[in-house]
């Protein structure tokens, strides 16, 4: 039986001059060629013989050859035609993968979930293509996938900013946004040096774990998307000024007062100091005023 091979840099080459492939910049082309990084995530992905994994972006297919391994069935999704003849040569000896030619943000993984998996919960796992790592993984909350988690390679300075809470240059939107659909935990750094070609950026092995229900109870969870928005638009301007420029809200200026102080917060705090919890409350403060 074959096993994984291709994280093996040796192999990775001779794949490449066999078929003469040439990286492609603008599909954000890093492959893996480190054999621990490769089982550091199929280990945190937590994968089982019961499982359906979506892979977004399976290169060479290196990872997707472990992912194979460890999964009932796999789904890989890739953009680049030219890397299509490769995956059918790599992946010959796992008939529990099929690659689908497409591009991600335009594949409708609810409709793959239901087919594939009988719309129970799926795993995604990936080493993202860095040019769409946000639409990608909002896209995945945001569609109502069913996910169970997503184990992803991403920037360093993304998988930081996935994580922090208030305080922090790195806190924002996708922080938030993030922290209200899983629990993130970096899970490995990795340098340059385990990619070909090497990225100019360090990258990080993030795991997020899909909550059963929202750590905080929203009424209108688009109001609340909208308040943070606005917030984090003009970071450096007090919460009052956030709200009250932003084109995504009408809300007067005593209007939005009256809700921050009945929260318990200052006038002149700014909205990057708000918690993810205190952002649920003040939505729901204004939904109530939007219903009275
Ligand atoms: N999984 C491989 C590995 O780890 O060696 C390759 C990872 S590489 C960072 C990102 C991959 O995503 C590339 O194969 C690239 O062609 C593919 N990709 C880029 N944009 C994509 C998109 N919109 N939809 C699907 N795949 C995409």
């Amino acid at each position: 039986m074959t096993r994984p091979y291709l994280g093996n840099p040796k192999y990775t080459i001779e794949v490449l001059q066999k078929y003469n492939f040439a990286f492609q910049k603008r599909f954000g082309q890093n492959f893996l060629i480190d054999t621990h990084v490769l089982e550091k995530i199929i280990a945190s992905a937590e994968i089982t013989k019961d499982d359906f994994v979506l892979e977004i972006g399976p290169g060479i297919g290196t990872m997707t050859q472990y992912l194979a391994e460890a999964a009932r069935e796999v789904a890989a999704v890739e953009i680049d035609n030219t890397l299509i003849p490769i995956l059918k040569d790599t992946l010959k000896d796992w008939d529990n993968v099929t690659v689908i030619n497409d591009d991600i943000l335009k594949v409708d993984i609810r409709k793959l979930a239901l087919e594939k998996n009988k719309g129970c919960p799926i795993k995604v796992v990936a080493n993202l293509p860095y040019y769409i790592t946000t639409p990608i993984i909002m896209g995945l909350f945001e569609n109502q996938v069913p996910i169970d988690s997503i184990t992803i390679m991403v920037q360093k300075e993304v998988a930081d900013r996935m994580q922090v809470g208030p305080g922090t240059k790195d806190y924002g939107a996708l922080s938030l946004a993030v922290q209200y659909y899983a629990r993130p935990e970096i899970v490995a750094n990795v340098p340059p040096n385990c990619f070909m070609p090497r990225p100019k950026v360090g990258s990080a092995v993030i795991r997020l774990e899909r909550y059963e229900k929202p750590p905080v109870q929203v009424k209108d969870e688009k109001l609340m998307f909208r308040l943070i928005r606005a917030s984090f638009n003009q970071r450096r301007k007090t919460l009052v000024n956030g709200l009250k420029n932003s084109q995504e809200l009408s809300f007067d200026k005593e209007t939005i007062e009256k809700a921050i102080l009945a929260c318990g917060l200052p006038l002149t705090i700014r909205g990057e100091a708000l918690t993810l919890e205190q952002f649920a409350q003040l939505a729901n403060m204004f939904s109530e005023k939007q219903g009275s």
